[in-house]
């Protein structure tokens, strides 16, 4: 089996540069050893006789002390204009909305849906569900009716806080079918509203309802989330959550993204995704930091603009987005004054050392790639501040968390010893299978009506997490691809993304998705879709000089043999690239469930 290796590996950043704010975490290989998450529990406030809740350790802990008057949540207005909700104010919004659900007879358990964009009504629908013991679940604005009905049926949903506008496309052709669906909240317009029938004016309610509420003396495990996985390699599975996860989006909020008093911080993820809540609602509130919420898209200067007048010092977001703002140059960064920035994180996909390379020379620090899945609550692996970057790697397991790679059989599952212990990788930079050792509290507990699927996540006494990676001699974990992606072409196992990160570091490729696309004599050939940067045009010419630019970086047998030229590669809401929607294309196959797809993809 080859090794697979990125460029340019080993090519070490130093992750700090000169600055005041010590990192939270000083040194990664004492406080693995002694990192214990029965202590982080205890940094949380908790309730009585053991009880624990997300939105008493997310607000209410915060609203009586000192940062009863310091912002929580910054929303800024599509069109401009912004709202700041402090900490105090959240306690009280949070409330009514928990005294609405309670007045609508809704109970602790029942599931309150939102669909919406990221407006200030989702983010206190979130937490006041939380705060009645209620389980919250986003869903994605951009849905078309048809995965807002499998998910409202999937999740039993009781509740929905949406808009007119949405309500009107999307929900209401569904309302017979959806019997539980007893209550429909209305964020928008009065006059508006009270044309609708069967639905509520969420202001309304929320005005005629108390500011006080008790949080529900929730048990760690009760269920608190639902979220559904990005459909990348498959439909959406619903992922169960519980409070108990509130103490690993602390944790990794202080380890990981080194959040510290007085930070702003700036999550570009939507709700309606897992990184959206955990550490676009979660996370920050736990730690008591200011966030800066954006309700509109992806634009550059527009970013840019939020980065310098918000004086965003920790910024998380997802490698789409860096790679976009890559393509344009690094002059339109420096054309801003980023200086409050003190740490970059990127979760979602692959960041490609290329991008970690350009952070340095946009914002004098390096990217910070960091690992995990909506399965997995939080971060699970990880970059920090206080250790040295690898360009390409996702860094090292978070303290508290035991990552291993296990050896995979032809048809991809784990091999079981005799003793029905799993078969590990032992040695350096041989790929496998990344396992984690079940047991942190944000692991999910099942998928929701998948036992038998929940079920086959486990074996040998770890998760399966489906991801192929391999670690190098210093424990740095390297992805290699989805299990269902990896390419085997000649008797070489190949990961799409190294050859898609190798086409990336030529200048006229903005995107890039790549397949095996099957071939008589080598099994599976390598093939690449392009989209290129502004103003280099598609042609002969560049086709040749990209192959061999490939083949030059990855080697023969590595490198594409095939590239076509596309005005967009696929991705889904969530910024991956659809690589099994390209192959469907490619072989004129069902194109499978695509609800997550971006539409102009
Ligand atoms: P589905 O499970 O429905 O196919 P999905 O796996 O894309 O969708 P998510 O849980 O949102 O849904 O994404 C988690 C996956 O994203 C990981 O399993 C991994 O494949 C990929 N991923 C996340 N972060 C990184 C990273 N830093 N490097 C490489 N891959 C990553
Ligand atoms: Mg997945």
């Amino acid at each position: 089996m080859r090794a697979l290796r990125l460029m340019p590996y080993g090519s070490d950043v130093p992750s700090t540069g000169e600055t005041a704010v010590a990192p939270n975490m000083p040194d990664y290989e004492e406080a693995r050893s002694r990192f214990s998450w029965a202590a982080a529990r205890a940094e949380l406030a908790g309730l009585p006789d053991g009880a624990l809740n997300i939105a008493c350790e997310a607000v209410d802990r915060h609203a009586d002390g000192p940062l009863a008057n310091t912002t929580a949540l910054r929303f800024l207005g599509r069109h401009g204009g912004t709202r700041d909700i402090t900490y105090a104010e959240l306690r009280h919004e949070t409330a009514r909305f928990a005294n609405v659900l309670e007045q609508l007879g809704v109970r602790r358990t029942e599931r309150v849906f939102v669909l919406s964009g990221r407006i200030p009504e989702l983010y206190i629908a979130a937490l006041g569900t939380l705060k009645c013991g209620c389980v919250f679940s986003p869903l994605f604005s951009a849905f078309g009716p048809e995965p807002i009905e499998q998910r409202l049926a999937l999740g039993d949903a009781r509740v929905l806080v949406t808009t007119p506008v949405l309500y009107k496309r999307k929900v209401a052709q569904l309302r017979e079918r959806l019997a539980n669906l007893a209550h429909v909240l209305l964020v928008g317009d009065e006059a508006e509203i009270a044309e609708i029938s069967g639905v509520h004016d969420f202001k309304r309610l929320m005005g005629a309802a108390g500011d006080t509420y008790e949080v529900a003396a929730t048990a760690p495990e009760d269920m608190a989330l639902v979220h559904f996985t990005s459909g990348t390699t498959g439909a959406p599975k619903g992922a169960v959550h519980v409070h108990e996860a509130v103490v690993a989006h602390r944790a990794t909020g202080r380890i990981v993204l080194d959040l510290h008093p007085g930070d702003v911080f700036w999550c570009t993820a939507d709700p309606g995704w897992v990184t959206g809540t955990s550490y676009g609602i979660i996370a920050p509130l736990t730690l008591g930091v200011s966030s800066v919420i954006d309700e509109a898209d992806f634009d550059a200067d527009r970013w840019y603009r939020i980065l310098q007048e918000q004086r965003v010092s920790v910024w998380y977001t997802a490698p789409t987005a860096l790679r976009m703002l890559m393509r344009i140059g690094v002059e339109v960064a420096h054309e801003y004054d980023l200086s409050a920035l003190r740490f970059i994180a990127s979760v979602g996909e692959p960041l490609n050392p290329e991008v970690v390379l350009w952070g340095e020379e946009a914002f004098g620090m390096p990217i910070h790639d960091n690992w995990w899945q909506t399965e997995t609550g939080g971060i699970m692996i990880a970059n920090y501040r206080s250790m040295d970057v690898r360009p390409g790697s996702m860094g090292r397991p978070l303290p508290g968390i035991e990552a291993a790679v296990a050896r995979r059989d032809a048809e991809g599952r784990p091999i079981l010893a005799g003793d029905g212990s799993l078969e590990l990788v032992t040695s350096p930079d041989e790929q496998g299978e990344l396992v984690l050792r079940p047991g942190w509290p944000s692991m999910f507990r099942g998928y929701l009506g998948e036992q038998r699927r929940y079920e086959r996540c486990f074996a040998g006494g770890w998760y399966l997490t489906g991801d192929l990676v391999r670690r190098d001699a210093d424990g740095y974990f390297w992805f290699v691809g989805r299990g269902d992606d990896v390419i085997k072409s000649a008797g070489h196992l190949i990961g799409p993304f190294e050859v898609e990160s190798a086409l990336l570091a030529h200048p006229a490729v903005a995107e890039a998705g790549v397949i095996g696309k099957p071939d008589p004599v080598a099994g599976e050939i390598v093939k690449a879709f392009v989209s290129l940067a502004p103003g280099r045009d598609p042609g002969e010419e560049l086709r040749k000089e990209l192959l061999g630019f490939a083949r030059k970086r990855l080697g023969a047998a590595v490198a594409p043999r095939e590239i076509d030229f596309v005005s967009s590669v696929p991705h889904n809401r969530s910024g991956k690239v659809m690589r099994r929607l390209l192959k469907a294309r490619e072989l004129g196959l069902p194109e499978g469930d695509i609800s997550t797809l971006e539409p102009d993809a």
